[in-house]
């Protein structure tokens, strides 16, 4: 081995929600020589940084990267860190439904889903799981969220604080945290493996392209500072990072494609003054669910109170559709900039008649407390959520087990595989993937 060429048997790119969880799982078997590469920093992010009272992604963030987009005043972000995108989020954990999961490849039965959500949230025990994962509590709702949920447990069901799987109704938030610092994949999954001798972990590293030769057989990855040879490359870079990889390296299964079609949730906000300031706490304590597709969250406060250097707008609601909403990942230098294209007319009418629905919240004796009269309106253009997914699902352009069809020696599993939305956000079902995922690969070799 020469000083800029490393080899190992399978080389992860991307230390976040994922790859943490896949480092941990596949470094158990002590003859497998696993590499993680992350582009963040050495330093994990301190409880400065995963107070859930901030988002630390605004400006001067030291763990996250923005991403160009085509709406007026909107960057994407991502976080550059160990632990990814885990270690800057909202915290908000919940899975998705169960019916979302009905047209996955074969593999992905709710039995197996349930177990590996499970060893995350802790299931039916009522335990945490590795992720420590509660709900949000009654004293920590604040004060729209508690009118919120007045005003819609008169309206519709309410999921119990103890159960796990969410429902159509209100859905109080459980939280990956430990008290009220964030809990993320590294300290959950990676933190436990650092000592094993047959994982190495390199921050700082940035990984440029792939290692391929005929188009279609992986070899390994080029970083900015070394070579990285492996019989597999596990792409985990978020789907942002590992559609900038895939669209940087010669594969004939990409056929040399300038973008990759992603989904994206786009939501409308409905913004109003309050009478006082809130309190501080989580971002998010309490959504709803509709049986049409809308995820209606209930934010304590005004964003700009969460994030460095963004424009006061006001505390809103954003009512959110958690159909497919396309955006495309667009090679551009360094970073991939995303091009949105119009939601379909069913999503923003769904997306309109619920804004609706959240106006007339707004008005109603709930809220009489809290809301300055004269002062809802709604956005013209509906937002994004920081949540693109499936640019490469499974059962389309990967297998069941994120394998790339058409290239030999490439995996992915991060946000990219998703071969469906869900009702809900898509953190604790990435784990959840990956935990799966991790299981059974670990056990083949
Ligand atoms: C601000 C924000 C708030 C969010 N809030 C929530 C929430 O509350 N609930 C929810 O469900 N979802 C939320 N999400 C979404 C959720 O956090 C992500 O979808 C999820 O963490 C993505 O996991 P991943 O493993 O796919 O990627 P990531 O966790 O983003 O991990 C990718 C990792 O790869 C690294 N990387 C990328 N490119 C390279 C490269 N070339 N070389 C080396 N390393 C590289 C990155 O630095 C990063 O560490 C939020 C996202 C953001 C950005």
């Amino acid at each position: 081995m020469s000083a800029d060429v490393m080899i190992a048997d399978v080389v992860i790119v991307g230390a976040g929600s994922a790859g943490c969880v896949l480092a941990e799982r596949l470094s158990r078997e002590p003859g497998r020589n696993v590499v993680l590469l992350e582009r963040g920093p050495g330093r994990w992010p301190g409880p400065e940084e995963r107070d859930l009272r901030r988002l630390p992604i605004g400006d001067h963030a030291p763990y996250a990267v923005r991403h160009a987009t085509d709406l007026d005043g909107l960057t994407a972000a991502r976080g550059c860190a160990v632990g990814g995108s885990s270690a800057v989020n909202g915290g908000y954990f919940l899975r998705w439904h169960p019916e979302d999961f009905a047209d996955w490849p074969h593999g992905w039965d709710l039995d197996a889903i349930d177990a590996a959500y499970s060893e995350l949230d802790g299931g039916e025990s009522g335990g945490g799981g590795t992720m420590s994962v509660s709900p949000v509590s009654d004293d920590e709702l604040g004060d729209a969220g508690k009118a919120f949920e007045r005003y819609w447990s008169a309206r519709t069901a309410v999921r119990s604080l103890r159960d796990r799987w969410p429902v159509v109704g209100v859905n109080r938030v459980l939280g990956n945290r430990s008290g009220m610092l964030r809990r993320t994949a590294a300290e959950a999954y990676l933190d436990q493996a650092l000592g094993r001798p047959n994982l190495r972990v390199v921050p700082d590293c940035e990984v440029r392209r792939l290692e391929v030769a005929d188009r279609r057989r992986v070899t390994g990855v080029h970083t900015d500072r070394f070579t990285v040879r492996a019989g597999e490359v596990i792409l985990a870079a978020g789907t942002l990072g590992t559609a900038q990889l895939l669209l940087a390296s010669d594969l004939e299964a990409l056929g040399g494609a300038a973008f990759l079609d992603a989904g994206e949730h786009r939501g409308l906000a409905v913004s109003y003054r309050r009478k006082q300031p809130a309190e501080p706490g989580m971002v998010l304590p309490t959504v709803l669910h509709t049986d049409d597709g809308l995820e209606i969250r209930c934010y304590r406060d005004d964003f700009a109170t969460y994030i460095d250097g963004l424009p006061r707008g006001g505390p809103m609601v954003e009512v959110t559709a958690m159909d497919r909403s396309p955006v495309r990942l667009v090679a551009d230098g360094e970073r991939i900039r995303l091009a949105f294209g119009e939601p379909s007319a069913e999503v923003t009418a769904a997306m309109r008649a619920g804004a609706d629905l959240a106006v007339e919240m707004l008005h109603s004796a709930e809220f009489a407390g809290l809301v300055v009269p004269g002062s809802v309106s709604v956005a013209a253009v509906p937002g994004f959520s920081q949540h693109a997914w499936g640019t490469m699902p499974m059962g389309v352009r990967t297998d069941a087990l994120g394998a790339v069809h058409g290239a030999e020696g490439l995996r992915i599993v991060d946000g990219s595989i998703l071969p469906t939305g869900g009702h809900s956000g898509p953190h604790a079902t990435i784990m959840m993937v990956a935990v799966h995922i991790g299981n059974l690969i670990s056990d083949e070799g």
